[in-house]
């Protein structure tokens, strides 16, 4: 890098600080602004374009365009070379503008007498706030040096508009960042509605002043925060619950590698040594990072620079002296904002979260089986909500139907409330219902259990009105940990969860991890189609150690009450026979050392692969209970993965289809007096409940927020009436009973 690049974008540097310091509304400010630019890079015209809505670029300040486009002259994205530099977040130079492909023709500016063009980005952290342009009447090329000085200083414009620095009234109320409402459709991830205000995981950093008149010390500061960093990321992969290969090790890897870059340090550096504080430095290269990171197709490369952007996070934030715990001070009507976040981190902020949202994330992912758990509303995949959202913002999180309303205006907020007060009724009714049985008008009783996978579910229990907990997922004690728990750890655990449940039966699903659910300590195997690799029983029989160490903290946890346990997955019985196996011997040795054992146990499957239900005869009287696992069966039977949000929702389960197929299922359980029951996620939904129901299901699992909806619809439904209208429905050759079956229940008044 030239030194002489340098000096010249400090002096600039040093006289935009002075104009910066001066007293002055917001356009004087700005049009102060533009004529130094002109001045400093000896250009004719400097002209500065803002954001004024998603969609549109004003001209906002000029020098040398006629004064009367200000304000007047509006882009839209993509449009001319202004809009097109908005659009890709490049600069872009030409000594012939008007010739340059894409050129819009704008009278009203007089622009037309300028020939050549340089302009750049206005962007702060990846976001496009405007546009920075200088024009000159003859033809030339602009260097790098004037391209690299323009772009430091739109680094500071994008900073001091970040800090409202060009607000001012009538016009410049455009610069006004982050106060327009904001709205957003995501992805439910758990159910509920929540209104409170925006707590960001992980606040970004405001820099107060983003010149600096002594590079040497920001550069001192910024070897520090260097030093640090590396020292944090060799602690993250000396830790030894890492050890091993695994995902995670790749990504500190890939983070060391980056914390070490020669080139990363060097273009932070050149921008100190122009005038930058350390801080927006290093947002300048993060934006760099960013605008690659949208625009690479590869994943591989995208993943690798989200390591980087995150790296970047790293830094600035040491940089600011914040530890990443720090300003998580919750407040009472937090709404967690985050691009991502892990389940551990979910579980510290616990629940005092009124509501989450995140940017990425996904519904089957482990923050939002935490959410579930914690009965927190989440919606996932809401775009651009990190950028958007500031701390303490008004938001309104809709879970039910995925959608968030950021700085709402006060009438979508009122309807908002009204909803508010709707659900709080109905929890009402579902909360007199607690102690009522699920039996339906012709006298048919459910057992209704629901879904559990952390102590923190429990307490639902008597609340919610079930029975016992018909799956106890027990992965997620493993997931939310660093590293393998131990067994008399887990043992207690379970003995915690068998005292909360009080008498009431529990059944405990055994380890289910791969496909989406990756231990971070656990070498994870690349494998094209994880759903359909090595996950579940078959981790468990061919790893037996920790099937077996599983096993053995349930039966002392159970300190002698019945156990009932499960086994996930299960494509065939001879898998079965061995998991079965497996657990004799156990409890053989458990009862040869003298151990209390359970005054009964019950072993059972999961019913989740199509395969299972055509075992053979011996397999219905071998098992002690199956549990269908919709979720997974669903997948397989209709062949569409439940994470691809393209499909997931394409198929039903009220097609004559799965139907078909449930009844052969249920039939077969029935021909051998297996207990049969149902607990993926359809069976939480009352109209699935019904017919479920009503193809001959006695039991349902679900999650607990379910327990009242569901109960309500059986308790109000006619059984056999229901059967009537989808067996009709399905003679006549419909596809779906669905539409039969749901105008029914509003016909007769059914709650669904
Ligand atoms: C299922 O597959 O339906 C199930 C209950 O298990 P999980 O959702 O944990 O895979
Ligand atoms: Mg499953």
């Amino acid at each position: 890098m030239p030194f002489s690049k340098a000096v010249d974008s400090r002096i600039l540097l040093t006289r935009l600080r002075e104009t910066l310091a001066e007293a002055a509304e917001g356009q004087e400010r700005l049009n102060r602004i533009v004529r130094l630019i002109a001045d400093g890079l000896v250009a004719e015209v400097c002209s500065v374009y803002l954001r004024r809505d998603e969609d549109t670029l004003e001209l906002c300040a000029t020098e040398g365009l006629k004064a009367e486009a200000v304000h007047l002259t509006r882009l839209r994205l993509g449009q001319g070379l202004v809009g097109r530099i908005a659009e890709t977040a490049t600069p872009l130079s030409t000594r012939d503008a008007p010739k340059t492909p894409g050129f819009r023709f704008m009278p009203e500016t007089g622009e037309e007498i300028y020939s050549s063009f340089l302009g750049v980005p206005i962007q702060r952290l990846g976001e496009v706030l405007g546009v920075l342009v200088i024009q000159n009447r003859t033809p030339r090329d602009y260097t790098e040096d004037e391209t690299y000085a323009l772009e430091v200083v739109a680094m500071v414009i994008a900073e001091m508009a970040e800090l409202g620095a060009f607000i001012g009234p009538g016009p410049m109320e455009i610069a006004e960042q982050h106060k327009r409402p904001f709205f957003v459709r995501g992805i439910v991830g758990q159910e509920g509605v929540a209104e409170g205000r925006v707590l960001l995981h992980e606040p970004q950093v405001v820099v107060s002043q983003p010149i600096t008149d002594d590079p040497a010390h920001e550069r001192t500061r910024l070897h520090g925060a260097i030093e640090r960093l590396r020292a944090e990321v060799d602690e993250m992969l000396a830790a030894d619950y890492l050890g091993g290969k695994g995902e995670h090790r790749d990504v500190l890897y890939t983070y060391r590698m980056f914390a070490h870059d020669k080139g990363w340090v060097r273009r932070i550096e050149a921008s100190i040594d122009s005038g930058l504080a350390a801080e927006v430095a290093v947002e300048k290269e993060q934006s760099a990072t960013r605008t690659r990171m949208s625009r690479t197709p590869d994943p591989y490369l995208r993943e690798r620079l989200h390591d980087l952007d995150d790296l970047s996070n790293r830094l600035l934030r040491l940089l600011a002296g914040r530890t990443p715990d720090q300003g998580r001070d919750v407040f009472e009507d937090a709404i967690l904002v985050a691009r991502n976040i892990g389940p551990g981190e979910l579980l510290d902020y616990g629940r005092r979260l009124k509501g989450v949202v995140l940017e990425e994330g996904s519904v089957g992912s482990h923050a939002a089986i935490v959410a579930r758990a914690l009965a927190i509303p989440l919606v996932v995949h809401a775009e651009r909500i990190t950028r958007e959202a500031k701390n303490g913002d008004p938001i309104l999180l809709d879970g039910d139907v995925g959608t968030v309303h950021l700085r709402p205006e006060e009438t979508v907020a009122q309807a908002f409330r009204e909803k508010v007060d709707m659900r709080a009724e109905a929890q009402q009714a579902y909360a007199a219902l607690v102690d009522k049985p699920a039996t339906t008008r012709d006298g048919v009783t459910l057992g209704l259990m629901m879904n559990a996978g952390l102590m923190a579910d429990l307490p639902s229990l008597p609340k919610c009105g079930a029975l016992g907990v018909g799956l106890f997922r027990t992965e997620l004690q493993f997931l939310i940990r660093t590293s393998v728990p131990k067994r008399t750890d887990l043992a207690a655990l379970y003995g915690r969860i068998f005292d909360a449940a009080k008498g009431k039966p529990v059944t405990f699903r055994t380890l289910d991890i791969g496909s989406d659910k990756v231990l971070p300590y656990m070498k994870r195997e690349d494998e094209p189609n994880p759903a359909l690799g090595w996950r579940a029983i078959r981790v468990g029989l061919d790893r037996p150690g920790i099937l077996r160490m599983q096993v053995q903290a349930l039966l002392r946890g159970a300190q002698g009450r019945p156990l009932s346990v499960m086994f996930p997955f299960v494509t065939e019985a001879e898998e079965f026979d061995r998991a079965r196996e497996l657990f004799a011997k156990v409890l053989a040795r458990e009862t040869a050392m003298g151990h209390t054992t359970p005054e009964r146990i019950e072993i059972g499957a999961m019913l989740e692969t199509p395969s299972l239900a055509f075992a053979p005869e011996r397999f219905f009287d071998t098992v002690d209970f199956l549990s269908i696992g919709g979720n997974d069966l669903k997948q397989f039977f209709f062949a569409a993965d439940r994470e691809n949000e393209r499909v997931r929702r394409r198929y039903d389960v009220l097609s004559t289809c799965f139907l078909n197929f449930l009844d052969h299922i249920v039939a077969r359980a029935a021909a051998h007096a297996t207990p049969l029951s149902f607990c993926g996620e359809d069976a939480g939904r009352p109209v699935e409940a019904v017919a479920f129901a009503a193809s001959g299901l006695t039991t349902l699992s679900m999650r607990a927020a379910s327990i009242g909806p569901v109960k309500l619809a059986l308790r109000s439904v006619d059984l056999g009436a229901a059967r009537t209208v989808i067996s009709d429905a399905r003679r006549a050759g419909a596809g779906s009973v669905r539409p039969a079956l749901e105008a029914w229940l509003a016909a007769t008044g059914v709650p669904h």
